[in-house]
């Protein structure tokens, strides 16, 4: 079957039944931000020791610095008064969130599964985040490469079509915005579309698509505000390499291969799809077993 992809917002059927749903995004302009930041922290400060360059102290650790890493941290430092460090193997983007194409659809989350509600959830705080920008006078647009593209999700055959009328209904049913577009109806609103008798689609006007790179930078600057108050620290190039004991059995340190951070409170792994192996290592001196079912995936996305 053909693969057609709109390069704003339209995506064939059968790429989301055995793969992640999003056309794949070149990760070449990845290589030229391999810069190693590092805040200095004030000697003496309100929550923080600091006995020596590689020897820190902070309320949490986030252990890395993907879209997750980086907002997690971005909600402890305005939402409470606690230190933050994060800390990555590379630099903000050199994981998934670097690759992602930053589409914010609902299009394809079925209602009642485990993910939905944390997709609506999300969709919801992303809106949210855009809306509380342009009220500070910002554009999201410029901050966060925020569009409301909406989604067109295209089935090729009759039965896939059929499928989506279906996947229409349920989405509207659960409260979105969601359109079948018969093959009349798709070939008035994407004239350049190679449309048939079988061909239709499901619209979902309210799905938006964000840029990563220009979020990441917003979420950096934002974070780094608190840099200055003693409050925020990034280890860059800095891979964790393992986790150290405390006497009660905690882990009292996260130790990179430059640092030691110490943590009073919590210690975050937010490592994308190294998290499963990266726990195991990180637990492995502690003769324990740590599964979490987390793991790296390939797919093949083509998009033209
Ligand atoms: C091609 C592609 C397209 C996608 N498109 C979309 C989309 O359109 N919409 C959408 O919602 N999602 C999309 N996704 C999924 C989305 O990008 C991810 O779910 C999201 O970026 C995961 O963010 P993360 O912070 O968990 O992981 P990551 O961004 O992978 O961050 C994990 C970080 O952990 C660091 N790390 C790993 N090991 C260590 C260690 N030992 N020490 C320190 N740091 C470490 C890594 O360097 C990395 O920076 C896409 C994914 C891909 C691959």
């Amino acid at each position: 079957m053909a693969t057609l992809h709109h390069p704003h917002y339209i995506l064939n059927f059968s790429s989301t039944n055995h793969c992640s749903p999003f056309p794949s995004h070149s990760s070449s302009s990845l290589t030229n931000r391999s810069i190693s930041y590092k805040y200095k922290l004030p000697a003496t400060g309100n929550r923080m020791t600091r006995s020596s360059s590689s020897d820190q102290a902070f309320d949490v650790i986030v252990v890395g610095a993907g879209i997750i890493g980086l907002t997690v941290a971005r909600q402890f430092l305005m939402d409470s008064d606690l230190s933050v460090a994060i800390v990555d193997k590379g630099v903000p983007c050199s994981g998934a969130t670097g690759a992602g194409q930053g589409y914010l659809w609902m299009t394809h989350k079925t209602p009642g599964t485990a993910t939905w509600d944390l997709s609506m959830r999300s969709h919801q705080l992303w809106t949210m985040m855009a809306e509380d920008l342009q009220q500070q006078g910002l554009d999201p647009m410029v901050e966060l490469g925020w569009k409301k593209t909406g989604s067109l999700l295209v089935g090729r055959t009759f039965a896939e079509s059929d499928t989506l009328k279906g996947r229409v209904k349920q989405l509207s049913e659960a409260g979105l915005k969601a359109e079948y577009l018969c093959s009349r109806d798709l070939s008035k609103r994407e004239p350049d579309l190679l449309v048939d008798k079988d061909t239709a689609a499901a619209f979902l006007p309210d799905d938006c698509q964000l840029d990563a790179h220009r979020t990441v930078t917003y979420l950096e600057k934002a974070n780094r505000n608190f840099a200055s108050k003693g409050r925020y620290a990034e280890f860059y190039d800095d891979p964790v390499k393992c986790f150290i004991r405390s006497d009660g059995n905690g882990v009292e340190a996260v130790q990179t291969s430059k640092n030691t951070l110490y943590s009073k409170k919590a210690v975050i792994v937010a490592a994308g799809c190294w998290t499963g192996s990266l726990m195991q290592d990180l637990f492995r001196n502690w003769g324990m077993e740590f599964q979490v079912p987390v793991r790296p995936r390939k797919v093949c996305l083509y998009t033209t």
